[in-house]
């Protein structure tokens, strides 16, 4: 996917803070973050959105979570907890369309749903 930013960010075409990396996933920090810790995790894989995957590609939602559950313990986000955002489509609020999971932690965060 040539213009996908998340994309070139994989392929290192441009920078971001790596917080970890694996095989099939990325994790970097978000340019604009909502909360002390922000982090995109993101499938090597353009896939655009969390509706995309099929029944064959379920392996990339385990691989992302993986890599969340490794985020998690690296930024000592599980003892006060931490909030985890998928948005997929225009309704969804979702701006980049290459497949990513917000994991946001560090402040205590409101409740509301949108
Ligand atoms: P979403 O609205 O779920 O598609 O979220 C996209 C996120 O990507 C936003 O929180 C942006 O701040 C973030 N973002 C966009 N460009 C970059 C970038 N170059 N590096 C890091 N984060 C980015």
């Amino acid at each position: 996917m040539g213009d996908c930013i998340f994309c070139k960010i994989v392929k290192k075409e441009i920078p971001s803070t790596m917080v970890y990396e694996d095989e099939n996933v990325i994790a970097f920090r978000d340019i604009a973050p909502q909360a002390p810790c922000h982090v995109l995790v993101v499938p090597r894989q353009h896939v655009c959105d969390v509706h995309e995957i099929a029944t064959e590609d379920s392996d990339i939602m385990a691989d992302l979570f993986g890599a969340v559950k490794a985020v998690v313990a690296k930024e000592c986000l599980a003892e006060r907890g931490y909030r985890l955002v998928i948005n997929s489509g225009d309704d969804g609020g979702q701006a980049v369309p290459h497949l990513h999971v917000h994991v946001i932690g560090k402040r205590k965060l409101s409740g509301t749903m949108g």
